[in-house]
This record gives structure tokens, C-alpha cells and sequence, in this order.
């Protein structure tokens, strides 16, 4: 069984989330504040994190920056979720340490493929 957490302060961006990544073999969690993502995870160790840029008080990069100072979590899998894509932001969001980069509005298809990736590298 997998863990992916689902963090995002848009319900319905949750939820879609959520509906696109559901497999048997999964547990989605979700988060939708900066500090109670970081909990969470401290908590349910999850395999991978959807993590939304645009949070209220702490910020994607501000939870991902604590992370990456926690010597648990240096590895964990962190892919940045953004409706704010401008130029040169993808390689801003790598550069800071995010595993990778997707725009909303999300392309299902696409989201799958980029989880399945990440997790199935995970494993060997
Ligand atoms: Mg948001």
C-alpha cells in the first residue's frame, strides 16, 4: 500500500485530485494547510506529496524548505502543484528541491503517469 498526501487549500482541487490518483493499492491523505501537511507526514510517512505552491501563511516552498532541513525527509518525493506557471518557474521549483512540476488546471492523464513514475522509481 501506497501513501500519497494530497495537499491544497481548494477543496475541489482536492477532491480532484484525489478521484485522478485512486488506485486499490493507494491511500490518499489529505492536508489542506502548510503546517498540517508537515504534520501529517511526520505522522503517516507518506511514499510521495502533491504539494499545491499557493497555500495561505506557509507556502509550498516554506513547507518543502522544512523537509528538506529534516534529515527524514531529504528524499521524500515532493511534486509541486502551481496555477501560477510562469516562465522559468518549473526550474525555480527544482532548483528549491521539488521532485517535479505540475500546472493546473491538471491533465489527469498526465498526473497519473508523473505519480506512477515517481513510485514505481521509489521501489527499486
Ligand atoms: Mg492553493
Amino acid at each position: 500500500m501506497k501513501k500519497i498526501l494530497v495537499v491544497d487549500d481548494n477543496d475541489a482541487s482536492r477532491e480532484l485530485l484525489r478521484a485522478v490518483l485512486r488506485d486499490s493499492d493507494r491511500e490518499i491523505l489529505e492536508a489542506c494547510r502548510g503546517d498540517q501537511a508537515l504534520e501529517t507526514i511526520a505522522g503517516e510517512r507518506p511514499d510521495l506529496v502533491l504539494l499545491d505552491i499557493e497555500l495561505p501563511v506557509m507556502d509550498g516552498f516554506a513547507v518543502l524548505r522544512a523537509l528538506r532541513e529534516d534529515p527524514r525527509f531529504g528524499a521524500l518525493p515532493v511534486v509541486a502543484v502551481t496555477a501560477h506557471a510562469m516562465q522559468g518557474s518549473e526550474e525555480i521549483a527544482l532548483r528549491a528541491g521539488f521532485t517535479a512540476y505540475i500546472t493546473k488546471p491538471i491533465r489527469p492523464a498526465d498526473v497519473r503517469r508523473r505519480v506512477a513514475e515517481i513510485l514505481d522509481s521509489k521501489t527499486k
